[in-house]
Parts: C-alpha cells; sequence; structure tokens
C-alpha cells in the first residue's frame, strides 16, 4: 500500500503549494527547465536542499548520493556512474553556472568510513562507495577515539573539499570553470544549530551565513 503520509502530503501540495505556483510549473512544462545552480547533498533526510535553500520549482537541479561526494571523472570502465550523468546533464545539457557541494554535520556515511561500522560498511555498497574519500581522510590527522566527533567534522569538511577538487577532474566543467562560466562552492549544513557554512574560495575556510 502506497504510504498514507504521502497521500495526504500529496494532497495538502495540490491544494497549496501547486495552486500557488501553478502557472510557474505550466511554464516550466512548457519552455522546459532552467536551473542555474545544481546542488550535490547528501541522501540523508534531514538536508534537503529545496528545503534548506526554500527553492521553487525548477531553481535547483539535485543530485543526492551517500555523504554528498563527487567521484573522479572516470569515464571508461564498468561502473554505472549516477553521479557523474548527473552532472554531464547539469553542466553540458543544461549549462549551470554554480555548482554545490553541501556537506553536512552527524553525515552516516562519513561515520561509517570512520567506524567501518558492521554490516552497513561491510554490504554490497556504502564501503566501496565511501573508500573514495581515503585521502581526504589522510589529510585530517588521526582520530583519538569513537568519541572524537572533531575528527568526524574535519573529514566531513575534508571530503567537500575532496569533492570540489574531483569536479575539476572532469574535463568539461573544468573548461567551463577556466571559461569564468561556471563556478565551484562548498557549503555545510549544521543540522542541529540549523547553521550554514559557506567555503570562502581564497581561504578555503567555511564562513557561516549570518541571519537577515
Ligand atoms: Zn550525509
Amino acid at each position: 500500500m502506497f504510504p498514507k503520509r504521502l497521500s495526504e502530503g500529496y494532497r495538502a501540495f495540490l491544494g497549496g503549494r501547486f495552486m500557488a505556483e501553478r502557472s510557474r510549473y505550466r511554464m516550466l512544462a512548457e519552455a522546459g527547465q532552467q536551473p542555474e545552480i545544481m546542488v550535490v547533498g547528501c541522501v540523508d533526510s534531514r538536508v534537503s536542499p529545496e528545503v534548506i535553500f526554500d527553492a521553487a520549482p525548477g531553481e535547483l537541479l539535485v543530485v543526492r548520493n551517500v555523504a554528498n561526494l563527487v567521484p573522479r571523472y572516470e569515464p571508461q570502465g564498468d561502473s554505472q556512474h549516477g553521479t557523474s550523468a548527473a552532472l554531464e546533464f547539469g553542466v553540458r545539457a543544461l549549462g549551470v553556472k554554480h555548482v554545490v557541494v553541501l556537506g553536512h554535520a552527524f553525515c552516516g556515511g562519513i561515520r561509517a568510513f570512520a567506524d567501518h561500522h558492521e554490516p552497513v560498511y561491510r554490504g554490497d555498497f556504502i564501503g566501496r562507495w565511501m573508500s573514495q574519500i581515503a585521502p581526504a581522510a589522510a589529510s585530517v590527522g588521526e582520530r583519538t577515539g569513537p568519541e572524537d566527533t572533531d575528527y568526524l567534522h574535519r573529514l566531513e569538511f575534508a571530503s567537500v573539499e575532496l569533492s570540489l577538487q574531483n569536479l575539476m577532474t572532469f574535463p568539461w566543467l573544468r573548461a567551463q570553470v577556466e571559461a569564468g562560466k561556471l563556478a565551484l562552492h562548498g557549503a555545510y549544513f549544521g543540522v542541529a544549530t540549523g547553521h550554514l557554512l559557506v567555503r570562502d574560495p581564497e581561504s578555503g575556510r567555511f564562513e557561516q551565513v549570518t541571519g537577515p
């Protein structure tokens, strides 16, 4: 049975937001989507980019995966590259002007990598997927123990940094950046605090976006 929560939520959407934005939906259907911003986010249910950025339909192109990772450009091989395909769609087909890698606090994927937790980490996919952040882990120092939450935070930030570097391994993406047509950004959502930190491109430090 289809979850009642969804059918009820849909009805609320239909009578509320859809009614209010009906003309926008119709225009988007006729003219096609033209989002200027692409977000690479985590599957985490607490970190929905459309909610955090208060986005209207058609504004954000979002790809979400475990721990908001961008893999390195790897056109060969037999892997299925869902995130790379989404980047190709966003950057080459739609011509987005910004790509944002959105990390977050309390990331289960990052913790799985740090803890090598059974059974998830030894499952079919997560361990291999998260092994991509090994270079980020090498850059953040030692973990003092399971309660070393600062280590997890450092790893969350370092993995955003690594994803930004990996974005530049895509030749057609790099060409857009070098031509000044595409900007890359790192950001981090605090979940419990609601704080959004944005990476300063000059210093590489993440700084809090202040309120109104
Ligand atoms: Zn996460």
